[in-house]
């Protein structure tokens, strides 16, 4: 076991929706939460499968 570099070790990764901001813009203003994650701006890293640890 080592740690992921994938994810450094944090065991999510950036979200690709909101960009990591965990809100996202709506095309005729204001924002929602994005629901990846619960809005926490990252998703869960496929490499490690969110262990953090490979
Ligand atoms: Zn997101
Ligand atoms: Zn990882």
């Amino acid at each position: 076991m080592s740690t992921c570099k994938t994810c450094d070790g944090k065991a999510s990764v950036t979200c690709p929706k909101c960009n990591g901001k965990g809100r996202i813009k709506e095309l005729l203003g204001g924002s929602h939460q994005c629901n990846n994650y619960n809005g926490s701006g990252g998703v869960k890293c496929g490499t490690c499968n969110g262990k953090g640890r490979v």
